[in-house]
């Protein structure tokens, strides 16, 4: 018997075969390193994951998206194959002849309506080398200035602020190995423990050596549950907050004087104008006692070292710079700033949120974070691209601006890689209607996203076990990912097929490239000398840790910036001095809430990839709205009612979720579905007009059981 027992054993080990695949999570911006590995039993494919003790990142950790990241890349729903649309189906075609129908209609459009008649939406998940290809292909293949992308949701808000402020735009100022040894942290409208789990125990560590931890958001979220001090603000007021703590620094005396006079410009006419403001009006803006503002005003000042972080809380407001901006005014204030374990961190949301700032995909931008508007840096870059300067376009517009242009009849056909903007826009009905709108839409993506089914083709790209590349992580850190899966089916690089589409389009030169390695080493030319310079920075030398850019050649990187001054043209930091108090969502008896949105721990943007992950949506199924129960009361709706949320925009329908766990006046929703359940429908599209970062952590809205809502609301936000 034993024999027998050894015997299949041995038999089964001869059928097994185990591949271990060296990757990171494809998902937020700590970009998690692991082992996956793939062991082969008879006919069936098990998936363990391991993760990468030695990454000074995540120092060993994964989330649970990260443990089922690679559920969707072999999800039986990827599109294997290219797919035109014929009589509203998609039908299989073959690359060579999509290429040319696609390039074709191209140019028949560009010939009778202009260059610009074309544009590019790309995604803050593309690698470097991608949203580097990505920004060249539109500006030399297709010579349009139409490109923008999704990061202008996510980023664009802190970017615009820390440009501002300090004259360059890196998520964070330190590595977050310093987070440990400072002493008092605010964490400002983000909820980490969910978004990026990773990351909490630097906040946990730095709580046992003895940091005070102060958390602002209008929810009890499980990163509240960490602080010591918890602000529970009225959406929208992080900003009032923050010009509240700075008058308890001025008017009592806690203020660096010697680093504000030595490095800052602009603080005495910001001193002047927070005298201007009233406790009292601070106090009815945010909802918060001035006990807490003083408390915390003084923790934060009077604290050896001190750290700010904000996210999409703070930004994604009509005036989400001016938010950010008054947290960094803080830091300026006390000098918390440039030094270890003192700094600003922008809590990046998308995988390469950072990296896919820099290098092209902007409106505004060339590579190495240059701009296209000013002439020596389109004289540099169109060297590097063998290229006229006077053939670069010039900047174009914004994400959601974009679509305004289709539906003006300016934009008659758009490429979208890596997003899903029908699920991600504001006013998404009408982002919808404008892509029907579209004469030619072409979709790259893994799956048939919302967004993919109105497209005239749908290009199959690879998923992050096939692609090799580099992606910057939120701390500036360069990072290399392995590719080590096969390409399935038909699939093809983001890369390769940009390259084979400007061929198409006649335009070889500049577009021949074998790998990835080979763009990354021209994105390394093209940012030499600009702000975000990548110049010094190899394949090689980024396989072990990564490498922080600004990393000129022969340079190590610049883990910890601005010890040597900021990054402005006179090295000084500026204060934010206009402090004009922004409106709250106005509520009135109609629509008597805000909503706020955010995100979730299982899911990851707007779902496309995570809703095809079995383990992620076995424990998130469905969209859903947290209502405190004394709100709900009054609505009569109890916990698990299907729920219609209206504001004077548009309509989702979502499960009523009862917690006491948020403010009685606001209810909450994540992003993450589509279609009926999609919460962007409710937002209009309000924009901060620096950065055009939508706001959409407030809007005044109505709820109530969908029985009772009047049924046109709902049927024109789901049937225009
Ligand atoms: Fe790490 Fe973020 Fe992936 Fe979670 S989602 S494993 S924190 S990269």
């Amino acid at each position: 018997m034993h024999d027998l027992v050894q015997y299949f054993r041995e038999k089964q080990l001869e059928k097994s075969t185990e591949t271990t695949m060296k990757t990171r999570c494809p998902y937020c911006s700590m970009q998690c390193s692991m082992d996956l590995i793939e062991e082969r039993v008879e006919t069936r494919n098990r998936f363990k994951v391991k993760p990468n003790k030695n990454d000074p990142t995540s120092e060993g950790r994964l989330c649970i998206k990260g443990t089922f990241a690679h559920q969707h890349a072999i999800n039986e729903e990827r599109v294997h194959f290219p797919l035109m649309k014929l009589d509203g189906e998609f039908v299989r075609v073959p690359w060579e002849l999509t290429f040319e129908m696609i390039a074709n209609q191209m140019k028949s459009l560009q010939k009778e309506y202009g260059h610009n008649s074309v544009a590019v939406y790309g995604g803050g998940s593309l690698t470097n080398e991608e949203a580097y290809l990505l920004g060249k292909f539109a500006r030399v293949a297709l010579k349009t200035k139409y490109i923008d992308y999704n990061g202008r949701f996510c980023m664009s808000a802190a970017a615009f602020a820390a440009n501002a402020t300090f004259g360059i735009d890196r998520g964070l100022t330190n590595p977050l190995s310093e987070i440990e040894d400072s002493k008092c942290i605010i964490l400002a409208g983000t909820n980490l423990a969910e978004c990026q789990p990773t990351m909490l125990p630097y906040f946990k560590r730095a709580k046992k050596n003895g940091a005070k931890i102060i958390v602002i958001d209008p929810r009890k979220t499980l990163t509240a549950k960490q602080a010591d001090i918890h602000v529970q603000i009225i959406p929208g007021m992080d900003g009032v907050f923050a010009i509240g703590l700075l008058k308890v620094m001025v008017e009592e005396g806690l203020v660096n004087y010697d680093f504000v006079k030595d490095q800052t410009d602009g603080f005495f006419e910001a001193e002047q104008r927070v005298k201007e403001i009233s406790y009292s009006s601070i106090k009815k803006l945010t909802g918060v006692k001035l006990e807490t503002i003083f408390e915390v005003a003084r923790l934060f000042a009077t604290s050896k070292t001190g750290m700010i972080f904000t996210a999409r809380g703070v930004e994604q407001h009509a005036n989400g710079q001016e938010n950010v901006r008054h947290f960094l005014n803080l830091l300026l204030a006390t000098g918390k700033i440039g030094k270890h374990a003192c700094g600003y961190g922008a809590i990046t949301g998308q995988g390469n949120g950072q990296g896919g700032r820099e290098h092209g995909q902007k409106a505004d931008q060339l590579p190495g974070y240059r701009s296209i508007e000013n002439e020596s840096d389109r004289e540099y870059v169109a060297n590097v691209w063998g290229v006229s300067p006077a053939e670069l376009p010039r900047k174009g517009v914004s994400a959601y601006e974009l679509f305004e242009k289709i539906d003006k009849g300016e934009i008659k056909a758009m490429v979208v890689m890596g997003s899903n903007p029908i699920v991600s826009n504001p006013n998404a009905i009408f982002v919808e209607n404008c892509l029907k709108k579209l004469e030619l839409l072409v979709v790259v993506d893994m799956f048939q996203s919302e967004t993919a089914r109105f497209a005239h083709f749908l290009l199959p790209s690879s998923s992050y076990l096939e692609d090799e590349g580099t992606m910057t992580n939120l701390e500036g850190r360069v990072v290399y990912r392995h590719a080590e899966r096969k390409l399935p089916g038909e699939t093809k690089h983001d890369w390769q097929i940009l390259c084979h589409l400007a061929e198409a389009l006649g335009v070889k030169q500049g577009f021949r490239f074998a790998n990835s390695e080979d763009i990354f080493n021209e994105l390394r030319i093209a940012s030499k000398g600009g702000k975000a310079d990548y110049s010094g920075i190899t394949y090689e030398n980024i396989k072990e840790k990564g490498v922080f850019w600004p990393c000129p050649e022969q340079s190590k990187g610049t883990p910890l910036l601005f010890e040597t001054g900021f990054f402005t043209s006179n090295k000084r930091a500026n204060f934010l001095t206009n402090f004009d108090i922004p409106e709250k969502a106005k509520v009135d008896d109609e629509y008597p809430l805000i909503l706020t949105t955010g995100r979730l721990m299982e899911h990851y943007l707007t779902g496309v990839q995570t809703r095809r992950s079995k383990q992620l949506v076995e424990r998130s199924l469905e969209a859903f709205v947290e209502i405190h129960p004394e709100t709900a009361k009054h609505q009569q709706i109890i916990d698990g009612d299907l729920v219609a949320i209206s504001s004077r925009n548009g309509s989702a329908i979502l499960k009523a979720r009862l917690t006491e766990l948020i403010r009685e006046d606001v209810i909450f929703a994540p992003f993450h579905w589509g279609d009926l359940h999609s919460v962007n429908r409710i937002f209009p599209p309000i924009f901060d007009p620096n950065c055009y970062m939508p706001q959409f952590k407030q809007v005044s809205v109505k709820v109530g059981p969908v029985m009772k809502i009047q049924k046109d609301a709902i049927f024109q936000s789901t049937i225009n």
